[in-house]
């Protein structure tokens, strides 16, 4: 299958469109067919210097790299395949051969409209609650006068025909069977006064030319393809499939905007988030795998995902699940990559961890407890530098650990340390230790570790006391228990 996605380089690249992209990519994948890129960008006056790069990187961040079309190489933007160009604004020449051949065949005219005419003709539509539509006025004009007017070069648009009496119908991959009456289908702007090409008859041409079997894209859609589909038949050409995606929803059901939540996937990125957790996120909004499985990695969606599992109704964008699935796949990467990843974070405030040949095992330390990367210096920083540890950090009510009791609590720790040597200097053998000191002293579990992980740490949260311990070693652990047993006093 060939299919593919067609953003509008107008900005950034919006999380529906990351998921577009997805589920195009999925279905090419599937089939062993092509996802093409393709950059529309007819609407000169929207577009935006920089957003192809943009957008460009943030699919390559995202795993989803074209099979054929626009695509970066070695970061600068470059085309491939054999049914280029790819960027539209490159093709203003094929489009209007094209827009000519309409005209020819009478399935398209010239109106000469003027936007101040459009306007007021529009008002008065809306007064009298009528839909906003183009009302004819150039379909009525003579053979002869057309001829004239295009002889003396009058600006003009072209506009495609839609034959009112008919009832237009097709079936949507997602939506099923749909139908529109063609008199409540607008005569769609081909081609503007300045000869560009409109997105509705430049994407048709496209789609045509570059062979594309199934065209997914957003529900905003949905309500222009009879005026596709009509431009297909006037061509004669076979229309592609349609897939029309449901809209992401913010949790009051209202349209995801930027008031509620972020759309921008470069947020997302700059975030901190995984390409697999937010892709894994996208894939679900608004398709269910049928099963209780909420985990999947790219190559399992590609086996498993199917349009026929895309639901109709808007797909609700639930950031808790966003973060929880973040954290899931923290989880899922492997010690060493984990540990590659967030050195250089880490290394950025405490240059010691680039050099620490213990690295690998102290960040394993916090990988079941990170959401982001960004989060592993304070998490961290307790082996590169002495933590601060006070008597309100190390007195816990919850744990019965009162200041009164800190200075018997801290000379039993360091007890306990000294009596464990360094080449017994395991968590084993530091738990059998404090079990044994706790009956002696009559001291709870949590008097006793709490304590001990936060004259470590100088943190209210952390891995626990005995992974610490042993992480940072007997000397270390033995020199902060005398700082804190200093503060106490
Ligand atoms: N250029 C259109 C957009 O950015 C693409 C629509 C389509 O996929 O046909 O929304």
């Amino acid at each position: 299958m060939r299919t593919r996605f067609a953003p509008s380089p107008t900005g950034f690249l919006h999380v529906g469109g990351l998921r577009t992209a997805l589920y195009a990519y999925l279905l090419a994948k599937q089939t062993k067919g092509k996802f093409l890129l393709r950059i529309e960008d007819t609407d000169q006056t929207r577009s935006v210097p920089g957003a192809i790069e943009n957008i460009l990187a943030t699919l390559h961040w995202a795993g989803l790299h074209p099979d054929e079309g626009v695509m970066l190489r070695k970061g600068v933007v470059a085309q491939e395949g054999t049914k280029g160009p790819y960027i539209q604004s490159e093709r203003v020449e094929i489009y209007r051969k094209f827009a000519a051949e309409l005209l020819a065949k009478g399935h398209a005219y010239p109106c000469f409209c003027s936007p101040e005419r459009l306007t007021k003709m529009r008002e008065a539509q809306i007064a009298k609650k009528q839909a906003p539509m183009y009302d004819r006025h150039c379909l009525n004009l003579s053979k002869q006068e057309i001829a004239q007017r295009l002889e003396k070069g009058e600006s003009h648009v072209l506009r495609l025909r839609i034959p009112r009496e008919r009832t237009l119908t097709y079936e949507d991959e997602i939506r099923g069977a749909m139908q529109f009456k063609g008199h409540t289908v607008d005569d769609q702007v081909l081609l503007k006064s300045d000869g560009f090409p409109t997105y509705h008859l430049a994407h048709v041409v496209d789609d045509h030319l570059m062979e594309i079997d199934l065209v997914i894209r957003g529900e905003e859609w949905l309500s222009s393809t009879p005026k596709h589909l009509l431009l297909f038949e006037a061509f004669g050409w076979q229309p592609p499939r349609y897939a029309h995606v449901p809209l992401l929803l913010n949790k009051d059901k209202s349209k995801l905007s930027k008031r509620q939540g972020d759309v921008a996937t470069e947020e997302y990125i700059r975030e901190g988030y995984l390409p697999e957790a937010l892709l894994n996120f996208l894939a679900l909004l608004g398709w269910n795998p049928g099963s209780e499985q909420e985990i999947f990695p790219l190559a399992e969606l590609t086996e498993q995902f199917s349009l026929e599992r895309v639901q109709k109704a808007g797909a609700i964008f639930d950031t808790e699940k966003l973060l929880w699935l973040q954290g899931q796949w923290m989880r899922r990467l492997s010690r060493q990559e984990f540990a590659e990843r967030i050195r250089p974070v880490v290394g950025e405030r405490f240059p010691d961890a680039l050099r620490d040949s213990h690295f690998p095992a102290r960040a394993a330390l916090i990988q079941e407890r990170l959401t982001f990367f960004k989060e592993a210096p304070a998490m961290l920083g307790f082996f590169y530098e002495e933590p601060k540890v006070t008597v309100e950090l190390l007195a816990n009510p919850k744990q019965k650990v009162t200041p009164e009791l800190l200075p018997k609590i801290l000379r039993a720790l360091t007890e306990i340390c000294e009596a464990t040597l360094d080449d017994e200097w395991t968590e084993d053998a530091l738990k059998e230790k404090v079990s044994a000191k706790m009956k002696v002293e009559g001291l709870s579990q949590g008097q006793i570790l709490w304590p001990l992980r936060a004259a470590l740490t100088g943190l209210p949260y952390s891995p626990g006391a005995y992974e610490v311990a042993v992480a940072l070693g007997r000397d270390t652990t033995l020199t902060r228990l005398q700082t804190a047993a200093a503060r106490v006093e």
